[in-house]
């Protein structure tokens, strides 16, 4: 599906540095600190974009709630000292007006926000006639329909300087992340609207410094436009997110670490050695499509056998036998235990939803 959104030319109101970069504390604690943090981490000149959560959204009550809208005046100074426009996030309508007098100059929706349509509406209409970026994070449960809704219904508004930033999905699964990446989710949204300039934040994906890197390398090489680092001066002391933030001399690390690559590498030499690598991949694609076609031609034939005979589609035993076989061919030819368990599980769906068609003929 294509995503019709009216964009405004993304040099026209994003930094071309690449990538763009967006750091600042989680939340705005003090005039001291966001002063601090914002001097320390503009001395090399990476950073476009200063942020600071003045509402912040906890999980619990009793935890810190953001220092409210006297922060607003902190973080607009802050950028004036360090001369950079500066982003806070809005959760309701209440929340834009206040930085619109505070002259806020990018906000940004979260994600316990994009999840709810009323409150999107909401951020909407007060939005209504006002020219002002905004930055959409998407949703907490991994639905692109709320993430393209959200969108949707901003620029219904009028809001054009419109951009959305991949922050990872919470999840029951334990993982080495705070927030699942599920990467697929902002691929399938470039697809729907590649005009639409895509962030990432690896702070709340990683949610640990540790991990923060990889996820950010990750991104750059997915082609994002950029990424929303959180970072404080003093971390550990932080009031929220205290184990993701980087202190200005990481931020500086990480930027010395990360490798910029190209869209493609121009030579004429570098596009036919790649177009002969994809004609293979086309060649075994089709293939695999043939295979599974002939796969299924056969399940639908046991579908019937089982029919006849009155005998239940699924066969545990049967089930069990195949994932420890294709487990074990799989590991011996280097593939991932992980992808082939997913892959089977696809198959084995397809394969139930064929018999029990079969079966209600
Ligand atoms: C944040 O950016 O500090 C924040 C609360 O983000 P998210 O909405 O991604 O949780
Ligand atoms: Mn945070």
């Amino acid at each position: 599906m294509r995503l019709e959104l009216n964009i405004a030319n993304k040099n026209g109101w994003l930094s071309q540095k690449t990538p763009i970069i967006i750091s600042g504390p989680c939340s705005v604690e003090s005039e001291d600190q966001v002063l601090q943090t914002a001097k320390e981490i503009t001395k090399s000149n990476n950073v476009s974009i200063l942020r600071g959560g003045i509402w912040k959204p906890r999980t619990r009550p009793n935890s810190f709630e953001g220092v409210g809208v006297e922060g607003l005046k902190w973080l607009k100074n802050a950028g004036n000292e360090v001369c950079l426009p500066v982003a806070t996030e809005v959760a309701n309508a209440e929340h834009v007006e206040a930085c619109l007098k505070n002259g806020i100059d990018v906000l940004w929706i979260g994600a316990r926000t994009t999840v709810n349509p009323f409150s999107i509406q909401e951020i909407a209409d007060a939005l209504k006639g006002v020219d002002i970026p905004v930055f959409v994070k998407n949703p907490i449960t991994p639905d692109i329909n709320l993430w393209v809704g959200a969108l949707e219904r901003i620029n219904a508004a009028g809001i054009d300087k419109l951009a959305a930033i991949h922050r990872g999905f919470s999840s029951f699964d334990k993982s080495s992340y705070r927030n699942a990446p599920m990467w697929e989710i902002p691929i399938e949204l470039k697809l729907m609207c590649p005009d639409l300039p895509l962030f990432c934040d690896p702070s709340h994906i990683a949610g640990d410094k540790d991990l923060i890197a990889y996820v950010s390398q990750k991104a750059l090489d997915l082609d994002m436009e950029g990424l929303m680092l959180e970072s404080h001066t003093n971390p550990l002391a932080a009031k929220s997110d205290a184990k993701q933030q980087l202190t200005p001399s990481e931020l500086e690390g990480l930027f010395g670490q990360l490798i910029l690559r190209e869209k493609d590498a121009g030579s004429e030499d570098f596009i036919n050695k790649l177009e002969q690598l994809r004609t293979v991949i086309d060649e075994l694609d089709e293939e695999l499509i043939n295979k599974f076609s002939s796969r299924m031609a056969i399940i639908e034939k046991i579908g019937e056998y089982k029919s006849q005979n009155n005998v239940t589609i699924l066969q545990l035993e049967r089930w069990e036998k195949i994932l420890a076989n294709r487990s074990f061919l799989a590991e011996k030819v280097g593939l991932s235990d992980d992808f082939i368990k997913k892959m089977l599980d696809i198959i084995h769906q397809e394969s139930i939803r064929i018999q029990t068609k079969v079966m209600n003929k």
